[in-house]
């Protein structure tokens, strides 16, 4: 029996508009279950924070941005800050997910100011980790992963430690139909759980919840997501459609 509350969240990159959006959000209000056994995190681009925020504000769905800037304010032009997220309602920002640090040049060491910063804000951090298929075919691929996990949350414990989410997000499984069989997902799952207890301690590392990210669709959640390690799923092109998230997130309860 697992004691973790499972947490589902949907990364929309970027995609939809503002009158796509308030589609999509309307439609998912009308399928969602009863969210008591569930956290649901919608993130859609900058542009529709607000927005999204405003239409899920009677309900438990939370919103959550795609990245953030460490800093509190200042000259970086394109750049938003925890505070600014704060202001439209965020509660949650995902950090590091793998096109961010495949295109934009993220590294362990920028997540993990970020993190801090949005800790610092009371937001929680979903840190993304994972392997290409070069690393996983050529490299000492867990050592990585384990590397990305103790870089990405170097210096954060205790309480704050539990605000976070990780989500393994194995990098050849998004956006390919081609997901990690639940055994697979699982052993990374354990791994990262026992990174986090030599880093943080076992007792914070029991309630940390780790997300798996890469192909998750109606067919294949319940599965992913009955291992002992995994605590939700990050759903990239299946968050776009209402009826599909839905289900996802029934398969969580
Ligand atoms: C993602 O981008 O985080 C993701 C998991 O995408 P997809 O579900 O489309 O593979």
């Amino acid at each position: 029996m697992k004691t973790r509350r499972p947490i589902i969240a949907g990364n929309w990159k970027m995609h939809r508009t503002l009158g796509e959006a308030e589609s999509l959000v309307q439609g998912l209000l009308i399928e969602l279950p009863d969210l008591a056994d569930v956290d649901v995190v919608l993130c859609p681009p900058f542009t529709a924070l607000a927005k999204v925020a405003d239409l899920v504000a009677k309900s438990p769905v939370r919103v959550g941005a795609q990245d953030m800037h460490w800093e509190k304010e200042g000259a970086f032009t394109g750049e938003i800050s925890a505070t600014m997220l704060r202001d439209v309602y965020c509660r949650y920002v995902i950090l590091g997910h793998s096109e961010r640090r495949q295109y934009f040049g993220e590294t362990n060491a920028s997540v993990n100011r970020k993190a801090k910063a949005a800790l610092a804000a009371s937001l929680r951090p979903i840190v993304c980790v994972g392997e290409t298929l070069d690393q996983r075919e050529k490299e000492d691929f867990k050592g990585m992963i384990r590397t990305q996990v103790r870089e990405s949350l170097a210096e954060i414990s205790g309480d704050d430690a539990e605000e976070v989410i990780v989500a393994y997000e194995p990098v050849w499984a998004i956006g390919t139909g081609r997901n990690a069989t639940p055994a697979q997902a699982q052993e990374i799952h354990a791994l990262v759980r026992a990174t986090l207890a030599e880093q943080m301690g076992a007792k914070t590392a029991a309630r940390i919840r780790i997300q798996y990210g890469g192909s998750v669709k109606p067919a294949n959640a319940a599965e992913i997501l009955s291992q002992t390690d995994i605590d939700g799923a990050l759903v990239g092109g299946a968050s776009l459609e209402a009826r599909g998230f839905a289900a996802i997130v029934k398969a969580a309860i």
